[in-house]
């Protein structure tokens, strides 16, 4: 029939405005910003970067605990190229223990980003996950949305609470690896401490 589409349409329309009055399930709007809708698990807004607080209390406790090794793969794969990373020219221990460069610049333009989350997917270092903070807005419309590391440095404990699933298996699978680092390490201890032993020559003389 002629025109069924809209007068179903019509009806369901109908049906949620008088049902809003009687039923909370009918209520498709809040007042948003007193009342909120709990964001859901798998949201996704821009990048942050992650954090292993290692020293609770102190300041620089993110910079020291950042896991980003400014390996720059994101910057080169984002499709807008709206990362912009300077790399450090000394090194620091990373979240294994190992000696690994760092970013003195991590910039992300986030009036540029599209949350496509490539940057996310290419990290081999869990180093960036995406944020669910929205309420971003701000009158300087340059400056004001080209964030810094520091802004973008959150804890592995605020990635638990966004995103709690994701951050267990991350830290799972970091485990993991630290703990094959670690027998590799050991090993190869093992290795050169036998290795020393069978060079003296017997007797412990010269
Ligand atoms: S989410 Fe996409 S657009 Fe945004 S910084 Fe990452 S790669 Fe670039
Ligand atoms: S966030 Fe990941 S991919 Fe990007 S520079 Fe840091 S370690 Fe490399």
């Amino acid at each position: 029939m002629l025109g069924e589409g809209i007068l179903k349409g019509l009806a369901e329309t109908a049906k949620n405005f008088a049902g809003s009055f009687v039923s909370k399930e009918r209520l498709t709007t809040v007042e948003y910003p007193e009342d909120r809708i709990p964001t859901f698990e798998a949201a996704r807004v821009f990048p942050f970067l992650v954090y292993d607080a290692r020293n609770p209390g102190d300041e620089n406790d993110w910079e020291a605990g950042l896991r980003c090794v400014a390996c720059q793969i994101c910057e080169k794969e984002c499709p807008p190229k709206c990362i912009f990373i300077d790399k450090s020219k000394d090194k620091k221990p990373d979240a294994l223990g190992k000696q690994q460069f760092y970013p003195t610049r991590f910039d992300i333009d986030v009036s540029v980003c599209m949350s496509c989350q490539i940057c996310v997917e290419v990290c081999p270092f869990e180093a960036i996950k995406m944020d669910n903070e929205f309420e971003l807005s701000t009158t300087d419309r340059f400056g004001g949305l080209l964030h810094d590391r520091r802004q973008l440095a959150k804890s592995n404990e605020y990635y638990h609470k966004i995103h709690p699933t994701e951050a267990a298996e991350v830290d799972a699978r970091l485990a993991e690896e630290k703990a094959k680092a670690d027998a590799k390490a050991r090993a190869a201890a093992d290795a050169a401490a036998k290795a020393a032993a069978a060079a003296k020559p017997a007797g412990g003389g010269e």
